[in-house]
């Protein structure tokens, strides 16, 4: 399975880092070796000295599916979740600075932190979910899906050009503003509306 990433898909996540609004989706991958095993803390690596957190949505794939046409992406996932994009920043801007693609600083082991999935009919409206990060029981990032630039489906539009979406690929929607370092003994709790997806240390 893989995970594909949305970079840059709320405006003020964009301003904070002072990048560039696409015109299109901006897409990476994540390989398998990157998720973090569940109940297992994330380990900051030894080459970053800013590794940030970046709570996303994510969505499961439940069927095989190449060009999908945005009308009937919601034929192809059955399950909503939330999780982490971790980056080590001060690589992935040196990167960028070099033009070099980003995955020493998006796709190392444990970069992928994927809390518990629930059922999409659980919510009205996939494009009006509010979603948080809790850092140490503080708000850091607090969000909601109707600021994406890129909604759900049309995402899966979008990559099913280039990639074809196998059962269990998990898309991560992109991040919305307050990303942030994290340091050993932190703990993140992700959450959609009230209820706790995931929770994890930091060592
Ligand atoms: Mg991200």
């Amino acid at each position: 399975m893989k995970l594909i990433c949305i970079g840059r898909n709320y405006s003020q996540h964009i301003l904070e880092l002072k990048s560039e609004k696409p015109t299109e989706p901006v897409v990476f991958l994540k390989p398998d070796t990157a998720i973090l095993l569940k109940k297992q803390p994330f380990f900051i690596p030894d080459f970053s000295d800013e590794v940030h957190h970046e709570v996303e949505v994510l969505v499961k794939i439940s069927r095989v599916g190449k060009y999908i046409n945005s009308k009937f992406a919601h034929k192809y996932y059955e399950q909503i979740g939330l999780g982490i994009d971790f980056t080590a920043r001060d690589l992935q801007q040196e990167l960028k600075e070099k033009g070099l693609p980003w995955e020493k600083s998006k796709a190392f082991d444990g970069s992928a932190v994927i809390g518990k999935w629930v059922s999409k009919s659980n919510y009205q409206s996939l494009n009006k979910i509010p979603f948080s990060l809790l850092k140490n029981n503080q708000i850091v990032q607090s969000s909601n899906t109707e600021d994406m630039l890129w909604g759900i489906d049309e995402i899966i539009s979008h990559v099913s050009k280039y990639f074809t979406l196998k059962i269990g690929d998990i898309i991560f929607t992109g991040t919305p503003s307050g990303v942030g370092k994290v340091k050993p003994n932190d703990s993140l709790k992700g959450y959609i509306g009230d209820q706790e997806f995931f929770s994890i240390k930091i060592k």
